[in-house]
């Protein structure tokens, strides 16, 4: 008998009316499918308020008191929703992760599920029970208690179903699944319906939000599909999967972009072997993550390195530029915040000739200026200034027709 995992976002549980709407809907799938096991998040801000309440206290809170306090949010959700669910009749049991089987590594505030034994939530099942378990945490060996990083209930419900055996994973959140464009800048942005893993890995690199990436590499690895849909509505969402057979695929699937971007160009660095490792290893040993990449071609022995980093981890990362600088004996560094990067994704688009070119046109039509390009097998991204974003994803979005698909 086939299993049903679902997990509910935040944003749909927070507050009585909302879990009674979760019931419902779980009710519902009830009627279709005997077995049902809910993954839950934290209600509302819960997560956010607890890590602010933390601080309060405490600069640099121990991570393990962290994971014990952030816990407690998913712990909270799952008895009532599994109450929610027993004042409608429906037989419900929750479970914290850690009877779940959820195991993990040590490593608290981003552990990582190294197994599961989902004995207690089999047995639960095979009594009738719809399991709701709490999303986000596991523990370790030693039954100290885990959480997986931010957005992690993802993670949670992906595994589940790998676990589990079920035959899809649903992801229910805000939004009617993962949209062509943000539709707070594109008005006509429609929810995608079938997209590749490495697709929406592409995305979420790129900018969009909805999923957990680390829960699309499980999804990945053990062919899991995963489809994200409305708590609040009855729409398809999208279903992330394996690719289909490519041929009548339009190309171009979504743009995404982020806005939380800066600029950063080491001057007049010396050309010579061991640069960018005397460059990009002290900045990685300082947890500041280098997205794009440009070196420029050298004169007369000497270049301009250009990066960009994400613009709230610029002020982290002055002082070690400005060390890095010295100790490489470049000429200087500039650092350009207000900077954007807009991301066309779809499967095969670098192998498909116009589309590049298509990009550009489209960009220079609009009069952006686009100050870096990268590409890569599925995606083509451009920086551009922040000012001009909502203009370009609008424009992309209509240059390769995405509002029709
Ligand atoms: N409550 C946690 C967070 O906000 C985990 C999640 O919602 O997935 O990050
Ligand atoms: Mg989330």
């Amino acid at each position: 008998m086939s299993v049903v995992v679902q997990k509910y976002g935040g944003s749909s549980l927070g507050g009585v009316a909302r879990l009674n709407a979760v019931a419902a809907r779980i009710a519902l799938t009830r009627q279709r499918t005997e077995r049902v096991v809910v993954v839950v998040s934290a209600m509302g801000d819960t997560t956010d308020e607890l890590i602010a309440l933390a601080h309060q206290l405490d600069d640099d809170p121990p991570s393990r008191e962290m994971d014990m306090l952030l816990s407690t949010g998913e712990t909270v959700t799952a008895p009532l929703l599994a109450m929610a669910l027993h004042a409608r009749g429906v037989p419900a049991v929750s479970l914290t992760g850690m009877q779940a089987g959820i195991r993990t590594s040590g490593a608290h505030r981003s552990a990582r599920i190294t197994d599961i034994v989902p004995q207690r939530v089999i047995e639960q099942l095979s009594t009738g029970r719809v399991v709701i378990v709490a999303g986000f945490q596991g523990a370790t060996e030693q039954l100290d208690v885990t959480t997986l990083g931010r957005g992690g209930s993802d993670t949670t419900a992906v595994a589940l179903a790998v676990a589990l055996q079920a035959h899809e994973c649903e992801i229910y959140t805000d939004v009617a699944g993962i949209h062509s464009a943000d539709p707070r800048l594109v008005a006509d942005a429609r929810p995608i319906g079938l997209l590749g893993y490495d697709e929406m890995l592409e995305m979420a690199a790129a900018g969009a939000t909805v999923m957990h990436p680390r829960a699309v590499e499980i999804g990945e690895a053990y062919s899991m599909p995963i489809r994200v849909r409305s708590a609040f509505g009855d729409g398809p969402g999208t279903l992330i999967r394996r690719h289909q057979p490519m041929e009548d695929r339009p190309k171009v699937r979504g743009i995404a972009h982020e806005t939380d971007v800066a600029k950063v160009t080491l001057l007049g660095v010396p050309d010579r072997p061991g640069i960018a490792a005397a460059v990009f290893g002290p900045l990685g040993e300082s947890h500041v993550n280098v997205d794009i990449i440009v070196q420029n071609v050298s004169h007369s022995g000497h270049t301009d390195l250009s990066f960009t980093v994400a613009e709230s981890d610029l002020n982290r990362a002055q002082p070690v530029l400005d060390r890095i600088a010295a100790d490489v004996g470049a000429d200087g560094v500039d650092a350009d915040r207000g900077i954007a990067k807009v991301t066309v994704v779809g499967a095969g688009i670098l192998g498909t000739p116009g589309v590049c070119a298509r990009i550009f046109e489209t960009l220079a039509g609009e009069l952006i200026n686009i100050r870096m390009i990268s590409t890569g097998e599925i995606r083509v991204t451009c920086i551009i200034d922040r000012d001009r974003v909502a203009d370009a994803v609008r424009a992309l979005h209509r240059a390769f027709e995405l509002e029709l698909l």
